[in-house]
């Protein structure tokens, strides 16, 4: 194997005798027994993220709430379940799928900016461990339908510290601009405004300043700043006990350098000093970004006749099974399942079968390619399977979970009979009446 090949490493993809597997389960198989595309995991990858999260911080009392909107698929959630993960969720939806695999309802942390009557109540019922709010209008409902159902919420106000993630705009959410949270001074105000509240617990403060976060100063600003406003208000007489940084740690995707998660931990913990706080994030990225591989087979290629033409490989994966490409210009590579050691390499652009340009899964890759090839697109287990839609009434594709060398389908494919009951067939005469 070349130096280059073990360098592309990093992910749960790996080559066994230029095959490339999961674990010890061939692509090739998985294929052959779901059909392509298709998502597929590794159930190591994912449990080996989760230590080495807790690990970085096991001098610090904390608890990791998986960020189920990164990958929400049932299975993915009770693996966290039982790694000990409590979760955060942005909507009733998510919280059905906690509630769906057993988990503690307790060990769930409410985010998100446009949280319904509907979906407070819910969550009340439910009995939450914390709403995060982002909103004084956010604050006044949940007191008012906590009040109404007759019980206490546990709330933590989401401050936005006002720093820069240094990320892509559209996964930056600390700064001022940024729709999330409240300022500081907001924040200092809605917990007086609370702290007498019957209806009301005030449990911690929380941030969460953006994704895909390589560089460990964000991070730490972020928290010493609503550290700050945690001691300002322990002198006013509003003791917290939870400290919650949300998520965002980075992974690699193509020779980014990740963060130094043990390099963090142990600043997180200086910073902290001691205070009597438990510390609590939201990963989801981090935990299952490079667990996953979306699994696609090339239908055509199309060379190039003029020198300055593109080559394209229209591949049977498009912007609906993965829109990361289209939606951030997100890079992922893109590797051949079987490493063929003749064909002459050339330059292609992977694009899907869906009528926009924007359909593409990558650009400008050296690959030697035929038709019919299989190959993987890598680092896709966060952001993929949860952004996919029926464009082009295409079905949403299974998602398989590998664990060594079984596997198993645990989201089947989804068949056009799926999409059509949900939908009216008028019975129209043909005056349209
Ligand atoms: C999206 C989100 C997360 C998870 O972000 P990652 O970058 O995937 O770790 C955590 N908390 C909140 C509030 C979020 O919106």
């Amino acid at each position: 194997m070349t130096l280059g090949n073990v360098e592309k490493e990093f992910t749960a993809a790996k080559y066994q005798q230029d095959e490339l597997h999961i674990e010890q389960t061939a692509l090739s198989k998985i294929a052959d027994a779901v059909g392509t595309p298709a998502y597929v995991y590794s159930k190591s990858y994912l449990t080996d993220q989760y230590n080495l999260l807790s690990e970085a911080l096991s001098s610090t009392p904390h608890q990791i709430h998986y960020s189920v909107k990164a990958n929400s698929n049932l299975a993915i959630l009770a693996l966290f379940k039982s790694l000990g993960a409590g979760f955060d969720i942005v909507s009733a939806g998510e919280l059905s799928r906690v509630l769906a695999v057993g988990g503690d309802p307790k060990s769930v942390i409410f985010s998100g900016v446009g949280k319904s009557v509907e979906e407070i109540n819910f969550a009340l019922k439910a009995g939450i461990g914390c709403f995060n709010v982002e909103s004084r209008g956010e604050l006044l409902r949940i007191m008012a339908q906590a009040e109404l159902l007759g019980c206490v919420a546990n709330v933590a106000i989401r401050v936005n510290p006002n720093v820069d993630a240094k990320t892509h705009p559209y996964i930056a959410t600390g700064l001022k601009e940024n729709k999330f949270g409240v300022t500081k001074e907001e924040a200092f105000a809605l917990y007086l405004l609370a702290a007498d509240h019957p209806a009301i617990n005030l449990t911690g403060i929380d941030c969460h300043i953006g994704s895909q976060i390589n560089e460990p100063e964000p991070l730490l600003q972020a928290l010493t700043s609503i550290l700050e406003l945690r001691d300002t208000l322990e002198k006013e007489g509003i003791s917290l006990q939870h400290i919650d940084l949300g998520g965002g740690f980075g992974v690699r995707y193509q020779d980014e350098t990740p963060l130094d998660i043990n390099d963090w931990g142990a600043s997180v913990g200086q910073i902290l000093g001691g205070r009597d706080l438990q510390l609590r994030i939201e990963p989801g990225r981090f935990l299952t970004a490079n667990a996953g591989v979306l699994l696609t087979r090339v239908e055509y290629l199309k060379i190039a006749d003029e020198p300055d033409h593109k080559n394209f490989a229209v591949v049977d994966a498009a912007m609906n099974d993965l829109l990361r490409p289209s939606l951030y210009q997100a890079w992922h590579e893109v590797l051949p399942v079987e490493k063929s050691s003749n064909a002459q390499p050339l330059e292609w652009d992977i694009v899907g079968p869906i009528c926009e340009s924007g359909d593409f899964l990558a650009k400008q890759r050296s690959l030697a390619l035929a038709e019919k090839d299989l190959v993987a697109v890598l680092s896709i287990g966060a952001y993929g399977s949860v952004l996919a839609s029926n464009y082009n009434t295409r079905g949403r594709a299974p998602e398989v979970l590998v664990d060594g060398a079984e596997f198993k389908v645990v989201r089947r494919r989804e068949t056009i009979q799926d999409q059509l009951r949900l939908e009216l067939k008028l019975e129209l005469d043909q005056a349209g009446h």
